[in-house]
């Protein structure tokens, strides 16, 4: 069997957790296995180094500052190679560009084109553990890239989809993915096993354990990923793969996300061609819209609500400002003061019902919906900030309670 494991700098923090994970490779590595161990840069080291690139020049190119950056991988490998070493284990590490990792030449942003796994295949046909830094590339002018912030979690599943490894094992600091985050529901279970898509719809809404680049990755080359603990590498942690046997699973999650704000647009002219409108100028100044809401149309006007995350906030409201006169609106109402709480489950398409329960709870607890949106395997709703907390745990209850 063919194991890539993926180790987070916290995983690998100082010397010490650094012999500790060593010890999980090994084991690995002792079972028979064949090992590609992925590494991060420890503990905070990338942040540190982009703070020391940009004391020097704060408009420093992004070429130099990936040069830089991706030293911290490079030094991870290095030093996990040497704590192998004196376990007595054969070990090489191989940074991105030994690795074959041919990326674009977006640097600091880097999309892999494509990874030549000859050099990682002949180490470990040598029974060599293969140490590989993590967030690396390299481009058609041979220079150092990176693959973007958090990166190393989508070198792990490239090298696990070019490799074709049974397994990509995610050691992070969680053990696992949730029923809810644990800080809002103190009794949220962890899940077992988790869809693709399901994963992807509870990181975006927050629950950021792995790089949804790196789950979309895992997806299209049908890579089946584990999320576990390195600091509890015996518990098992939750599988993400196509199918799951827990067929039954209606609702996998409930999650709740802050970043969020709702604008109106008050009083817009009831007639065709309107909604066309402000979206393509929404999408031009490259703002990304979630929910939408309409109101129907009275005395020849209508309402127009929609989301978006607050940091594209500021660009929307511009945008449209801009255009007032010929978009025709009277009024523009913003609130950031908002959140929105979903429920996720591959199991919902086939269960009708599920969304009336979830809004059953939010109504029993109190909780007023401002705007919902579904689709196939997630309701949303927005609701009050400060009714966000309560609202997980109600549906939370609702759905995994009586267990
Ligand atoms: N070291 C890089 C970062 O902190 C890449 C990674 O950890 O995945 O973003
Ligand atoms: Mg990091």
């Amino acid at each position: 069997m063919l194991v890539v494991q993926k180790f987070g700098g916290s995983s690998l923090a100082d010397a010490d957790r650094i012999r500790h994970v060593a010890g999980i490779i090994a084991n690995e590595y002792r079972q028979g296995h064949e090992v590609v161990a992925v590494l991060s840069a420890q503990g905070d080291t990338t942040d540190e180094l982009e703070a020391r690139g940009y004391e020097l020049n704060p408009k420093a190119s992004r070429r130099e500052m990936d040069a830089l950056l991706s030293c911290g991988e490079s030094m991870s490998i290095a030093l996990m190679a040497m704590a192998l070493e004196a376990l007595g284990l054969p070990v090489i590490s191989l940074t991105g560009r030994q690795a074959g990792f041919l990326t674009d030449s977006q640097y600091a942003n880097a999309r892999i084109k494509s990874i030549d796994p000859e050099r990682m295949r002949t180490e470990l046909d040598k029974r060599n553990i293969v140490l590989l830094a993590g967030f690396q590339g390299y481009n058609r002018y041979d220079d150092v890239t990176t693959l973007g912030r958090g990166g190393s979690n989508t070198s792990a599943v490239a090298a696990a989809a070019a490799l074709k490894a049974d397994l990509c094992r995610n050691y992070t600091d969680v053990d696992g993915v949730y029923t809810a985050d644990p800080r809002i529901v103190p009794d949220a279970r962890k899940l077992a096993e988790i869809t693709y898509d399901e994963m992807l719809e509870l990181a975006s809404l927050g629950a950021n354990i792995l790089h949804n680049r790196s789950v979309e990755m895992a997806k299209r080359f049908n890579v089946p990923l584990e999320v576990l603990s390195s600091f509890t590498p015996d518990v098992p942690g939750t599988k993400i793969t196509e199918v799951t046997k827990m067929e039954k699973m209606q609702v996998s999650g409930v999650a709740r996300d802050n970043d969020v704000a709702r604008v109106s647009l008050v009083n817009l002219e009831d007639r065709p061609g309107i909604a066309a409108r402000i979206f393509s100028l929404l999408a031009k100044a490259k703002v990304n819209v979630d929910i939408i809401l309409q109101s129907i149309g009275r005395d020849d006007t209508k309402d127009i609500s929609f989301t978006v995350s607050l940091k594209n906030l500021d660009a929307g409201l511009r945008i449209l400002r801009e255009h007032q006169e010929q978009i025709g609106f009277q009024d523009l109402v913003v609130s950031d003061s908002v959140s929105k709480v979903s429920m996720v489950g591959a199991g919902m398409v086939n269960n009708p019902g599920v969304a009336a329960r979830m809004f059953e709870a939010l109504s029993d607890a109190g909780i007023n919906i401002q705007m919902i949106s579904t689709s196939e395997i997630k309701v949303s709703v927005l609701i009050d900030k400060a009714d966000a907390d309560r609202a997980v745990r109600a549906v939370h209850d609702r759905f995994f309670g009586e267990v």
